[in-house]
């Protein structure tokens, strides 16, 4: 089949593998509301476990240039605890990066891997580092770009890789492999999960960002008419979309059980 007739034939039906553990990567506090908040309740209403970790703490997101940053980013985290115990995520955790100034740098991949290798999660959802200028979107935020390459960096290889970041190895944090990628905010979706069931929560958890959204009817119509937009792509009422790369498929063993069973076989 060729590549174009699979992507049509994928496109069909929703996308139905969960993982058991997964972790989202955001840049700001409201990212994972606005973005895949509904797939990661409905992974946890079917028993997945997630963890959020918001890259900074979104202290440059306000109109005011009197405003103290660093009250805002108080104010926004409280924002984010809320939005997620909606959610239903086992944890947040707030990297305190430099908000407008996020850079894939080896600093931030290091982070990335330590959450990595605590929580072991079997998937990462983060923005598509690709989508520069979303369609009839403008710019996609330099932060965004940024956590999307460095999740995707410190995915592949990095947290698999127990020679990368040795500290981290040393201190009992070895390696982990996330076997999949889900990119959101993307311009090529392949997979779309339905989240007719929890859009409702999404939009409660977007309501506690009360600091960033003035008009909520409006998010209300944008998020419905996205999300149902989304959901005729594979004939549900409501999806979200994503960019799914596949890194390791679940038949896949890992290395260190690959290397036992080549072991086994020459034995
Ligand atoms: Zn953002």
């Amino acid at each position: 089949m060729t590549e174009e007739l699979l992507a049509e034939a994928s496109a069909q039906s929703p996308h139905e593998w969960r993982p058991a553990r997964f972790m989202v990567i955001a840049a700001h506090p409201d990212d994972a509301d606005f973005g895949p908040a509904a797939t990661a309740a409905r992974w946890i209403d079917q028993g997945s476990e997630g963890w959020l970790v918001c890259c900074t703490s979104g202290d440059q997101g306000g109109e005011d240039p009197d405003m103290d940053p660093l009250e805002l980013a108080a104010i926004r985290e409280r924002e984010q605890r809320a939005a997620a115990d909606v959610v239903g995520y086992k944890g947040v955790t707030f990297l305190h990066m430099p908000d407008g100034a996020l850079v894939n740098d080896l600093i931030l991949r290091e982070h990335l891997v330590r959450e990595i290798r605590t929580f072991k999660p079997d998937a990462v959802l983060a923005t598509d580092p690709e989508n520069t200028f979303p369609r009839g979107a403008g710019v996609n935020h330099t932060d965004h770009r940024a956590a999307g390459w460095a999740a995707v960096d410190a995915v592949y290889p990095a947290a698999r890789n127990p020679m990368a970041f040795p500290a981290l190895a040393r201190g009992g944090l070895g390696k982990h492999v996330v076997r999949r990628l889900y990119l959101f905010w993307t311009h090529r979706p392949n997979a779309y999960v339905d989240i007719s069931s929890t859009v409702a929560r999404k939009l409660a958890a977007l309501r506690c960002h009360a600091s960033q959204i003035q008009d909520f009817t409006e998010v209300e119509q944008w998020i419905a008419e996205w999300s149902s937009g989304q959901g005729k792509e594979v004939g549900v009422a409501n999806a979200d979309s994503f960019y799914h790369v596949v890194i390791d498929d679940d038949e896949t063993p890992e290395p260190a059980e690959a290397a036992e069973q080549a072991a086994t076989v020459e034995a």
